[in-house]
C-alpha cells in the first residue's frame, strides 16, 4: 500500500502494510506555487514507489474536502481549488484510491495502531505549525472538517493564522507557531519552540508559565470538545505536541476537568501520541487500505 502524508512545505510517501509498518519512504519538498506542480510532485512521489506489490494508494491532505468525494476543496497553504485528486490518482495509476484530510488520518491510525487502540470514541489533536484535529466517534472516522485549531478559546482574540481570517482561535494560542511567538517575546528574534521547550525543562520559570499558558489554552478547547462529544481518550501529538509533552499536558487536563461535565470532569484523560512522525503516512495508508476494501 501506498501512503502519501501532503504537508505545506514536504510531502511524505511510505510504502506500509496493513499492520502499519512503514516499509519503504521517502521526503521531497512540495512546490507550492501552483496546483499544477503539486499534482505534478503527487505523481512522482508516487512513480517512485509503485510496483507490482502495490494495492492501492491513499492521501492524507491539509486541506477541506468534498465529503466523501476525494476532491480537494480548499488548502489553507497548498494552492487547490476544487480538484479532483481521486479521480486524478486513479486514472494516473489505475489502482484504488482514498483521500482524507491529513488530520483525519493522523487520528485514524492513532485510533487503529497508535495510542487510542481499543477506544470507541476519541479526539485526536495534531499541534504543529498549525492544529489539526480528528474525531471517531462510535467505532467510525468522523469526515467531516473536525477543524479543531479553528474553534473559539478567547473571545476577540489574536488574529488566527494562514488564510482564517477569525479571531483567537486555537491554532493562534496553542500551536507551535504561538510557541514561537512566546520565545520571541521572551527571548528576541532567534528564540523558537525548541528553545521554550528546552529551557522550560530545564527550569526556567518564564519558560514553563508560557508554556501552562499554552496548556491552558488547549485545556479550554477540550474542555468544550469534551462536553460535545464525551470521548475516553484525548490524544494530542504533532512536532511541537509532542515535544512538549507534559508541559502542556498537564496543565491542559487540569484546565479541561474545570469546563467539562460530571462525570468527564473526574475522567478526562489526555495521552500523548504514539505514532510520531509517521501517523500521517500511516493513516494515509489506511485510507488506501479501505478504498482497497471497497470502501471508496
Ligand atoms: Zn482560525
Amino acid at each position: 500500500m501506498i501512503g502519501v502524508d501532503v504537508g505545506g512545505t514536504k510531502i511524505l510517501s511510505g510504502v506500509v502494510d496493513r499492520e502499519g509498518t512503514v516499509l519503504e519512504q521517502s521526503l521531497v519538498e512540495s512546490p507550492g506555487t501552483s496546483e499544477e506542480d503539486v499534482v505534478a510532485a503527487l505523481d512522482a512521489a508516487v512513480a517512485e514507489l509503485v510496483d507490482d506489490r502495490i494495492g492501492a494508494i491513499g492521501f492524507g491532505v491539509p486541506a477541506n474536502l468534498g465529503r466523501g468525494t476525494g476532491r480537494v476543496l480548499r488548502a489553507t497553504n497548498l494552492p487547490f481549488d476544487d480538484f479532483d485528486l481521486a479521480g486524478h490518482a486513479r486514472a494516473r495509476f489505475g489502482l484504488p484510491v482514498g483521500v482524507e484530510n491529513d488530520a483525519n488520518v493522523a487520528a485514524l491510525a492513532e485510533w487503529k495502531l497508535g495510542a487510542g487502540r481499543g477506544t470507541s470514541n476519541l479526539v485526536v489533536l495534531t499541534l504543529g505549525t498549525g492544529i489539526g484535529g480528528g474525531l471517531v466517534l462510535d467505532d467510525r472516522l468522523y469526515r467531516g472538517w473536525a477543524e479543531i485549531g479553528h474553534v473559539v478559546v478567547q473571545a476577540d482574540g489574536p488574529p488566527c493564522q494562514g488564510n482564517c481570517h477569525g479571531h483567537g482561535h486555537l491554532e493562534a494560542l496553542a500551536s507551535g507557531t504561538a510557541a514561537d511567538r512566546a520565545a520571541q517575546e521572551l527571548w528576541g528574534d532567534g528564540a523558537d519552540a525548541h528553545v521554550l521547550v528546552d529551557r522550560a525543562r530545564s527550569g526556567d520559570e518564564a519558560a514553563r508559565a508560557r508554556l501552562a499558558a499554552i496548556g491552558e489554552f488547549l485545556g479550554a478547547a477540550i474542555g468544550s470538545l469534551a462536553n460535545l462529544f464525551d470521548p475516553e481518550l484525548f490524544v494530542v501529538g504533532g512536532g511541537f505536541g509532542t515535544a512538549a509533552g507534559d508541559l502542556i499536558l498537564e496543565p491542559a487536563q487540569e484546565a479541561a476537568r474545570r469546563e467539562a461535565l460530571a462525570p468527564a470532569d473526574k475522567r478526562l484523560r489526555l495521552v500523548p501520541a504514539e505514532l510520531g512522525a509517521v501517523a500521517g503516512l500511516v493513516g494515509a495508508a489506511l485510507i488506501g487500505f479501505e478504498a482497497l476494501d471497497g470502501a471508496w
